[in-house]
């Protein structure tokens, strides 16, 4: 089902726009859609509505169910979640009340350091899957806010995406800054994203001020130059009110040298920006390995220095053992400098 479906199935029963309203928001809240307790679906739905709430109750949930769970010693847990044609995705429980969803299965993107890259494109995940992952999620604990970091570049999936993200942001009780896309940089997002009744908080893949080593590690990405991306950043920061969170995943000597702390410089110092650099987790198979701690800390505190506003953040979930190694790399826990 897509949400398209949905609201046809609701309007073909009779449904109002205000009837589709509360059944978006039960959903997206991960509250029951038939609250015996307020008893309001009683009276509040048209008939043909409510008989058929119990069967929409079970398609609903059925089209993100959890196949297995996998908590880490952070209190992070990687999700698999499988979708209703049998293929997986996974989403990750954050500290702090955060989720991790995945917008495709599969990612076209190929960064070289990443799993997910690895496979290609399998198919889009759809703007029902997206919020069903919230829902599920919301079924074991609390959700206040959602990154689009997981499996798949969001930006390739564009109009479910924003459709997700416009549902959580008006029915789901998410602040709209706690929604955040995260992209490569596909132009189409910094034109598109503006003009939405939501409009998220925004994380950039950067990970080189390099033009040539970011088209060699991101292969298939926009071709844009670092000083574009951080042009179109600033723009978007400056226009919502959110600053950018740039992502910089940390190889060792690939990217963790002095140029590179110099462009970082020449790139972000005054901007409206927050750095958030992530050491990589080393994936068996891949040829990337993760920097030494005390360089990484030492790196991030030069740039503090310099006037980049930069965290250090160790990936939640390490002891996981996740086929996606974005979803490792790019969680979020904040270390002491
Ligand atoms: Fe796709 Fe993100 Fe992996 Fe790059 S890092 S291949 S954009 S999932």
């Amino acid at each position: 089902m897509i949400l398209t479906e949905l609201r046809q199935r609701l309007r073909a029963l009779g449904a109002l726009p205000l009837h589709e309203g509360r059944v978006l928001r039960q959903w997206a809240q991960g509250r029951p859609l038939i609250d015996g307790a307020r008893r309001w679906h009683d009276d509040f739905f048209p008939q043909r509505v409510r008989e058929d709430l119990p069967q929409l109750t079970r398609d609903l949930a059925a089209l993100a169910t959890l196949k297995s769970r996998h908590p880490a010693q952070d209190g992070s847990a990687r999700l698999l979640v499988g979708l209703q044609d049998g293929q997986s995705i996974e989403s990750v429980l954050l500290p702090r009340d955060g989720l991790c969803v995945s917008s495709q299965v599969g990612c076209a993107v190929g960064c070289q350091f990443c799993m997910t890259g690895r496979e290609g494109l399998v198919r889009q995940v759809s703007s029902a899957e997206i919020i069903a992952q919230v829902a599920l999620a919301r079924a074991m604990r609390p959700v206040k806010k959602v990154v689009f970091m997981g499996m798949g570049e969001p930006a390739h999936n564009l109009d479910q995406v924003m459709e997700a993200i416009e549902v959580l942001g008006l029915h789901g009780n998410i602040g709209h800054k706690n929604l955040v896309f995260s992209t490569v940089g596909d132009p189409r997002v910094f034109e598109r994203l503006p003009q939405g009744p939501v409009k998220p908080a925004l994380a950039l893949s950067l990970h080189t001020s390099k033009r040539a080593l970011r088209e060699q590690l991101l292969p298939r990405a926009p071709k844009l130059a670092p000083e574009e991306l951080v042009d179109a950043g600033e723009r978007y920061a400056r226009a919502t009110g959110y600053p950018i969170q740039y992502q910089w995943t940390l190889l060792d000597g690939v990217n963790d040298g002095e140029d590179e702390i110099d462009g970082i410089v020449r790139l972000l110092k005054g901007k409206y920006a927050l750095l958030n650099m992530i050491p990589y987790n080393t994936i068996p198979g891949l040829a990337f390995r993760r920097p030494d701690w005390d360089k990484a800390k030492a790196i991030a505190r030069t740039l503090h220095q310099r006037g980049v506003l930069t965290k250090l953040r160790d990936s939640a979930g390490q002891d996981i053992d996740g086929g996606c190694g974005q979803l490792r790399a790019r969680a979020e826990r904040p270390v002491r400098l």
